[in-house]
């Protein structure tokens, strides 16, 4: 289990990362909003603990910034007596709180109870077309084992064609589902999203997954003999 720590107090960041690796875990610290903010979005993390307070981007940011991407289970970290920071957290998508200072046992016990959380969350959802398996909640994707790596729009349009398998989309409706884009005339922007996710999904494998119906739009389903 894969733990990214965000906090901007050293002292507070390396007993944080001695004690969850201590405890078996494999820990991540970044010193400052930004820089946890692109490892939160570009690594593959059970949970983030998030302080709020940090100089610049701080840890309302970084929640917000992350929740339109993804979903990645956050326990923030604040100071004692902001409750106003406790409903905001809330309202960001933050899935836990804790008050500083609190003694690390009970870190430890939310962490543990997210962590159970998610992955009860994340076997319920994935969802499996031939040997391409996505996972919504913890964004993840693989072919065959293999970990796909994908971006957050990428990542939602294979959701998109995976949950409605067999079922032919049209671009217009993809335009619309995957980029709130609603247009009448032409426009390439999903071809040219299909063609990066089929570089990614279809090329390396002998089975292809993503069919063209030519005229109407795109379906993602096992073809035998294709
Ligand atoms: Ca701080």
């Amino acid at each position: 289990m894969k733990i990214l720590v965000v906090e901007d107090e050293q002292r507070a960041a390396d007993y944080l990362r001695q004690g969850l690796a201590e405890n078996g875990y494999t820990v991540e610290v970044a010193l400052t909003g930004t820089d946890g903010l692109h490892a939160a979005m570009t690594g593959d993390h059970d949970l983030v603990v998030l302080d709020v307070m940090l100089p610049g981007v701080d840890g309302f940011a970084v929640l917000s910034a992350l929740r339109t991407a993804r979903q990645t289970p956050v326990l923030m970290l604040t100071a004692r007596g902001q409750m106003n920071d406790k409903v905001r957290g809330f309202d960001l998508g933050a899935d836990d709180y804790l008050v500083k200072p609190f003694q690390f046992p009970e870190l430890l016990a939310r962490v543990r109870a997210l962590l159970k959380r998610g992955k009860a969350a994340g076997a319920d959802p994935a969802e499996r077309v031939a040997d391409l398996e996505i996972d919504p909640v913890r964004h993840r994707a693989t072919r065959a084992g293999q970990r796909i790596d994908l971006t957050a729009k990428e990542f939602a349009l294979l959701v998109l064609l995976v949950q409605r398998s067999g079922e032919v989309l049209s671009r217009t409706e993809i335009a619309s589902l995957v980029w709130d884009i609603h247009f009448d005339s032409e426009t390439n922007v999903v071809d040219v999203a299909i063609r990066r996710l089929r570089a990614k999904v279809d090329d390396p494998f002998e089975t292809k997954l993503i069919q063209t119906v030519r005229g109407v739009g795109y379906v993602l389903e096992a073809r035998p003999g294709a």
